[in-house]
């Protein structure tokens, strides 16, 4: 017999094959491969076209350049590029990001930033050094998948807050908070993602930013600002960090992922100088340090490569597949359907039509050779089966276009379906809709 069954503790969910099964700690019971995972596997065949993944389409950089530099880079700083470095991170690449974050108006000093691995890793230790199982989160509706599973991972409580095609809508903050706090609940952040959002494709409105930031600070609530798209605008400049206006107020997430590329895994904090200390402390007990060799990579990049001329290339790579996308759900798409246009970034969130369940509708849509993240992977309590998250930052315009064809093909049959049986059951229960990394 078990230790916890001979104490009578509840049986944790599992599989009974694992033989550790019994003593995982709590946190880690949340941990569970979902359903839709095994099909995101089936995703990389060639005959699929994927609009799920949110892989940046790498490809696109002088590959050949960015080898010699790597080259360079070891023959002539190897003993350092290959040597430990400080927690905090490399003082030259922390540098550089200062200047990468004043293009959004913040003004920071090398001595705020820590280098992470990606700005995952930032959520991860950000998530660690705040929340206590059962606090609460603030998260828009629906919010990044990766945020979300981080989140769980220290059993917070995330709560939803509504947004509509201008982002977070302040009343909305305003009266969630309220709420949460005539129930005696512990709020610890409001995370956000103002820029081009993951997975809704929607921007967080100028006249709206002081108002979010007014609302926080009167109710004493720290704002993560996670920004992986801000510099990948289609139209202007980019938009104006929040953490330009409240630097005490926010801590800033940025990465190079989407501007350079995401192999490098080097992200970054901006944060007020206690919670840096903090998320100091907590990397080196996480990692030690991080890859000195990818930070001095993504620092020799930014010195001596135009890499503003680089992400000036991949906003027009990606503004032509945002069109290629609109055009053909536009000329596709059966009645019924709507999605956002995003002004930036990767994503377009699609609404289906009443009565369709994105979740159940996935196995069918892989049959026919497309595949797409359903809404319920965004959302903490098992929402958002009535949306699906399209990406077009990887896929050739000729591809987005088939891939929008067969999903609307799959749509209509799933209305003739649902006219025939009604609605159709989903694959599984809430929350558990984890697609693979590359679908991130
Ligand atoms: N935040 C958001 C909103 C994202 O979309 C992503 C990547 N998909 C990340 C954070 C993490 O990116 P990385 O760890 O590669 O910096």
């Amino acid at each position: 017999m078990s230790d916890s069954a001979r104490h009578g503790n509840p049986r944790p969910q599992g599989s009974r094959i694992d033989p550790y099964f019994d003593q995982y700690a709590q946190r880690a019971r949340g941990m569970v491969a979902s359903e839709i995972r095994a099909l995101f596997a089936v995703t990389a065949r060639p005959e699929i076209v994927s609009l799920a993944g949110g892989s940046p389409y790498v490809t696109a950089l002088p590959l050949d350049v960015v080898g010699d530099m790597v080259g360079d880079l070891v023959a002539g700083q190897g003993s350092v590029a290959l040597q430990y470095c400080t927690a905090q991170g490399d003082p030259g690449l922390r540098e550089k990001i200062c200047e990468v974050m004043s293009l959004e108006g913040i003004k920071a000093h090398p001595d705020d930033v820590v280098v992470t691995v990606g700005s995952q890793q930032a959520l991860d230790l950000i998530t660690r050094i705040f929340v206590d199982p059962g606090d609460v989160v603030l998260a828009e509706a629906p919010s990044y998948v990766g945020a979300l599973g981080s989140f769980a991972a220290y059993q917070a409580d995330v709560v939803h807050v509504q947004m509509d095609d201008d982002g977070l809508i302040p009343e909305a903050l305003a009266e969630t908070i309220q709420r949460l706090t005539s129930a005696g609940r512990t709020m610890k952040f409001l995370y956000t993602v103002p820029n081009y959002q993951n997975p809704a494709g929607v921007t967080l409105a100028a006249g709206r930013r002081h108002r979010i930031l007014e609302i926080c600070r009167a109710a004493g609530l720290l704002v993560i600002e996670d920004n992986p798209y801000g510099l990948l605008g289609f139209d202007g400049e980019p938009p104006r960090a929040l953490r330009a206006d409240d630097p005490d107020g926010v801590v800033y997430l940025g990465t190079f992922s989407k501007t350079f590329a995401p192999g490098v895994r080097v992200g970054w904090a901006a944060a007020p100088s206690a919670i840096r200390d903090k998320l100091v402390l907590a990397a080196e007990s996480a990692v030690l340090c991080h890859s000195s060799f990818s930070q001095l990579a993504v620092r020799e990049y930014l010195a001596t490569q135009p890499w503003r001329e680089q992400v000036k290339a991949f906003r027009e790579l990606y503004r032509q597949r945002r069109d290629t996308m609109l055009d053909a759900l536009s000329a596709q798409m059966p009645e019924g359907c709507r999605w956002t246009s995003p002004a930036g970034g990767f994503y377009v969130w699609l609404r289906l039509p009443d009565g369709i369940n994105s979740k159940a509708m996935l196995p069918r849509a892989v049959s026919s050779r497309v595949a797409y993240v359903p809404g319920t992977g965004f959302y903490a309590d098992g929402s958002g089966t009535d949306h699906v998250r399209l990406s077009y930052c990887f896929p050739e315009p000729d591809r987005i276009r088939e891939g929008v064809r067969r999903l609307a093909q799959v749509i209509e049959a799933e209305i003739d379906l649902r006219a025939t049986f009604g609605s159709v059951p989903s694959l599984g229960g809430p929350g558990s809709d984890t697609p693979g990394p590359g679908d991130l």
